[in-house]
């Protein structure tokens, strides 16, 4: 373990921000890494606990208490090997991540945990610097071929995995670009994009073959994808926005989040946008509907444009600030997040109901609202109006988009509507085609995607030549 007695030593101490007045002037990240001694001084802190919560808190079950120990010691190269072990991409978990291990950690429950999510960035940033994280191509090639439909983060682990493994893979992917949501949503200033540039590049170079501009089902038949290749992964993430259909929802300025970050992230990597209709910001009142990442993404890129005002609608009641630790830990707890975008001026309101959205000339001018009790039943007398030039919907996915590619597949759903296939083999309901990440498991996380297209990995490769040595 680390340091027999580091965690009452030691205090936790985690990267800071730069100031929220410098950071909104522009869109790069701004997390301030912890120097090198002061990162071994918080592995030092973990207690290699006899059960590692923080392992089954962790979806890639990342080995952290190893990890730490070999930090601690200044072993950095073994830290990295020992990370990529489980996770393909720690460079994006350690930026993006919600860090459910961190929940999970024993020191967690006095509200110390290790900065594992910190000290996992540290060590593929310093493999990154240190060129330690080679392309590793395969030794043999099997001679089979996959299909990969999606260039997320689920299908990028499933492509390096496969590619390691010896098959040739080829990833179809609608967009100019690989990352899925990494690259078109998630904005700048939480991770910037020549972070997956650099791991496509690795990538490419052990073999994978991406198609960029190529939507399966519309396109490129995806039936053409079944018959040409051995196995056909579907890793298209859940692209279906949840709508709020109140009166007025046809107004302009009512758009979906991801019609307005993707613009963003499109204007910042240089790629031209995809409609003659740019939605900005710029000099508005903006009201984001819904909480969540997707809602501060929103917000931080609301304010960076120059809004007048930002405010952010939630329907649930406000949660606690702490939670009860013996009722939650090592759960992921429920309680009020503040994220760096929300420190960079929003309102927040909880127990919010938006009933219709008003405009004059076609365009919205305010929101109707209504507060609502716990059983979301509105309280009498509560009305209120809500001054809103852009309105963004930020409540969520329902489920991947079936036009296209899944009607033309046929393949069976859960009751989510999701594609429905097991966690074991990842096999949908047609033969040859598998299922992995959001497309599989609905709206989710980055960490999540990569431990399926990991998995689903696995299993093809398990399909294809009756056994597999990649890890699950
Ligand atoms: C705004 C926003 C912010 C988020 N922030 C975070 C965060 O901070 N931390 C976190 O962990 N998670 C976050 N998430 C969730 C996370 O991004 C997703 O869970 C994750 O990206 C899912 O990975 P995926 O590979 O399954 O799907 P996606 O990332 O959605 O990738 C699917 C890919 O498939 C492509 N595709 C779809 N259909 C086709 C087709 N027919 N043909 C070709 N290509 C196709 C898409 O273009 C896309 O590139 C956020 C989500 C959003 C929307
Ligand atoms: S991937 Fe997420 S949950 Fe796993 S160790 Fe990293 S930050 Fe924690």
């Amino acid at each position: 373990m680390g340091k027999v007695t580091g965690f009452l030593e030691i205090d936790r101490q985690d990267r800071k921000y730069k100031s929220a007045a410098d950071r909104v002037r522009h869109y790069n990240e701004f997390v301030i890494p912890l120097s090198e001694e002061t990162t071994k001084d918080q592995a030092a802190r973990c207690m290699n606990c006899g059960i590692p919560y923080c392992h089954n808190g962790c979806p890639v079950n990342n080995q952290i208490p190893d990890w730490n120990d070999l930090v601690y010691h200044g072993e950095w190269e073994q830290a990295s090997r020992n990370l990529h072990s489980t996770n393909n991409f720690p460079e994006f978990t350690g930026r993006v991540c919600p860090a459910p291990c961190e929940a999970s950690c024993t020191l967690n429950l006095q509200d110390q945990p290790v900065t594992i999510k910190t000290i996992e960035c540290a060590i593929v940033d310093k493999a990154w610097e240190n060129g330690w994280l080679e392309p590793q191509p395969a030794a043999s090639k099997t001679g089979k071929k996959v299909a990969v439909v999606g260039a997320g983060p689920a299908g990028m682990a499933a492509a390096q995995q496969l590619a390691r493994a010896g098959h040739d893979v080829h990833v179809y992917e609608k967009h100019a670009k690989a990352g899925g949501l990494l690259r078109y949503g998630i904005p700048d200033f939480k991770m910037e994009k020549k972070i997956i540039d650099r791991r496509v590049a690795q990538m490419e170079a052990e073999g994978v073959v991406f198609h960029y501009n190529s939507n399966v089902g519309v396109d490129v038949p995806a039936k053409k994808l079944v018959d040409e290749y051995d196995a056909v992964l579907l890793a298209g993430g859940a692209e279906q926005p949840r709508d709020l259909p109140a009166p007025g929802r046809e107004l302009d300025g009512v758009h979906f989040a991801m019609e307005f970050l993707p613009q963003q992230n499109r204007r910042v990597g240089k790629e031209p946008l995809t409609t003659n209709e740019p939605i900005l910001a710029s000099g508005k009142h903006v009201v984001v509907i819904g909480g969540g990442d997707t809602g501060s993404d929103c917000i931080g890129t609301s304010v960076r444009q120059g809004a007048l005002s930002v405010t952010q609608l939630e329907i649930m009641p406000q949660p606690p600030v702490k939670e009860n630790k013996l009722l939650t830990w090592p759960d992921w707890p429920l309680k009020l997040r503040t994220s760096s975008s929300h420190e960079e001026g929003a309102e927040r309101e909880f127990a919010v109901l938006t009933s219709a959205f008003e405009g004059e000339n076609g365009v919205v001018k305010k929101l109707k609202c209504v507060r609502v009790d716990g059983k979301m039943q509105a309280v009498p007398g509560s009305e209120f109006d809500l001054k809103a030039d852009l309105v963004l919907l930020a409540m969520g996915f329902v489920s991947p988009v079936h036009e296209g590619m899944l009607k033309e597949l046929g393949v069976a759903f859960d009751n989510r509507g999701n594609v429905l296939a097991d966690t074991l083999g990842y096999a949908s309901s047609l033969d040859k085609v598998f299922a992995c990440g959001d497309m599989r498991r609905g709206q989710s996380l980055v960490v999540w995607a990569i431990r399926e297209g990991r998995q689903a990995a696995h299993s093809i490769d398990k399909t294809l030549m009756g056994r597999t040595d990649l890890p699950r």
